[in-house]
């Protein structure tokens, strides 16, 4: 019998991680789920995942601390013998004009959006290397794209990524392991509960807001179905910005 294939979903306990993670599980992976803090969140998720047949579990590090990071990739290779999907998915806001925006507030969201991709990816890509095969996604947004006023530290570090995703594509093909990213619109999460929803669905033409199962369908096909396809930025934005 084939080995099950092996996710990490960083971030995987709520909003747009948990539904990344259970359209996996659905579709017989067996997936490890990270979070910051919120334990019950995270342990009805892995009660949710189990209930699908993954061998699941959940792990409390902080994906902008690099000691954390390797240590919890360790546990994972000694418990799963491998991992074969990555998705970089954890990720914070501090919005706020630039102008007034803190040191601490540009730092934090570098290091938890962006140099986190680092700490988590340099470990995996080394197992999926001796693999030779594994799929990598890159949670982005269109903020990383077209940028966002407000967001100036969450704009860079999601462009960031997406140059990383182009980057290790290139630098990973030969190995078989594919790299891409996700640009999310706006979708119904706990990170977009304050915004003004009516006037953003005015300006989308699918004239609602995403669910965080559009996203989780996309990362289950660009992971496991898309075998030709990497290096790639997919908007998943209800058309916003065509
Ligand atoms: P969310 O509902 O706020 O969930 C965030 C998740 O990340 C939680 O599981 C949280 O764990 C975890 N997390 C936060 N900081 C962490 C850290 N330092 N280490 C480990 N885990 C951490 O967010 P979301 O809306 O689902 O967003 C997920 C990703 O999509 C983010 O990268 C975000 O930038 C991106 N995105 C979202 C939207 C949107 O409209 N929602 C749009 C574009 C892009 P705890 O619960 O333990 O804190």
């Amino acid at each position: 019998m084939e080995n099950k294939k092996v996710a990490l979903v960083t971030g995987g306990s709520r909003g747009i991680g948990k539904a990344c993670a259970l359209e996996l599980a659905a579709a017989g992976v067996d997936v490890i789920i990270n979070y910051a803090g919120n334990a019950e969140a995270a342990n009805k998720t892995v009660e949710e995942l189990k209930a699908l047949g993954s061998d699941a579990c959940a792990m409390r590090f902080d994906v902008s601390n690099q000691q954390e990071v390797e240590a919890a990739v360790a546990q994972i290779v000694e418990k799963y013998k491998r991992i074969d999907i990555l998705v970089n998915n954890a990720g914070i806001t501090r919005d706020g004009l630039f102008m007034r925006m803190s040191a601490q507030n540009w730092l934090d969201v570098i290091n938890t959006n962006l140099n986190s991709a680092y700490y988590v990816t340099n470990p995996i890509s080394k197992i999926m290397i001796k693999q030779r095969s594994g799929a990598i996604i890159n949670m982005a947004s269109i903020s990383g794209i077209y940028g966002n006023a407000g967001q100036a530290n969450y704009s860079t570090a999601k462009a960031g990524l997406i140059g990383f995703t182009k980057a290790l594509a290139k630098e990973l093909a030969s190995r078989n392991i594919r790299v891409n990213a996700v640009a999310p619109g706006f979708i119904q999460t706990d990170m977009t509960k304050d915004l003004p929803q009516e006037q953003i669905v005015d300006k989308i033409p699918l004239k609602r807001l995403g669910e965080p199962e559009d996203i989780a369908k996309t990362v289950k096909f660009l992971t496991l179905d898309a075998t030709y396809i990497t290096g790639q930025v997919i908007g998943v934005d209800g058309g916003l910005v065509i």
